[in-house]
């Protein structure tokens, strides 16, 4: 089975998103004209590695890692972006000085920048997940988290929040890491997916009977 990730943004959003949600266990035939394919090549053609062996490899772009999330650092949670421009700038006051607009602009957006740390059985790796590959995986957008710190003891609750996507288990998609400087670098997550936890097994299996070896345990 081959998973298709479909994103809708406005009015298709809430009007077919609304219908295809409703009717989502009821096996519906989907037509779409109109799609922009992106990040397909990505995912299919990237190399599935466990986290020691993410080392860079002639011919490889991108790494294919099924990692649990062990930690999430609750400090830096977000980055804000010029309205205008769209670049990032330093913090969100009323009124903020964008470099690249040359003045002053009145407001800015917030996307999630969040650093964590994902384990497998060979080891951790720090990673960098953005945008909407963040709040896939934190359920929610900045606001939400933004309204929980708001609250009397915001930092206990924004630290429960955060916990509880302790140990689930996503496939990150990540960019090979650069020769020479990849210990040093924090990797930005390209793509996160749910784990289809039959193709896994399918995929183990496979590997069985091609080597006769079973693959390492998971910790
Ligand atoms: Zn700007």
């Amino acid at each position: 089975m081959t998973f298709v990730w479909l994103s809708l943004w406005n009015e298709i959003a809430t009007r077919e998103g609304t219908h295809m949600l409703d009717d989502l266990n009821n096996n519906n035939i989907l037509f779409a004209t109109g799609l922009k394919v992106d990040n397909f090549d990505v995912i299919s053609n990237a190399k599935r590695v466990q986290i020691k062996q993410f080392v860079s490899m002639p011919n490889v772009q991108h790494y294919r890692i099924l990692g649990r999330i062990e930690k999430i650092y609750e400090e830096h949670l977000w980055i804000y972006k010029c309205k205008t421009c769209f670049r990032e700038v330093e913090n969100q006051y009323d009124w903020i000085f964008c470099s690249q607009c040359g003045e002053d602009v009145e407001t800015t957006t917030t996307f999630f920048n969040i650093k964590m740390v994902i384990k497998d059985c060979t080891g951790s790796m720090e990673l960098l997940v953005k945008h909407t590959k963040a709040e896939f995986i934190l359920r929610c957008v900045p606001s939400d988290l933004k309204k929980l710190m708001l609250k009397e003891n915001g930092v206990q609750i924004l630290k429960e929040y955060l916990s509880q996507f302790y140990g689930h288990t996503y496939v990150f998609i990540i960019p090979a890491p650069q020769p020479m400087n990849h210990e040093h670098c924090v990797s930005v997550v390209t793509f996160v997916l749910k784990v289809d936890w039959s193709e896994e097994c399918l995929h183990i299996s496979k590997g069985i009977s091609r080597t006769g070896k079973e693959p390492m345990r998971s910790s």
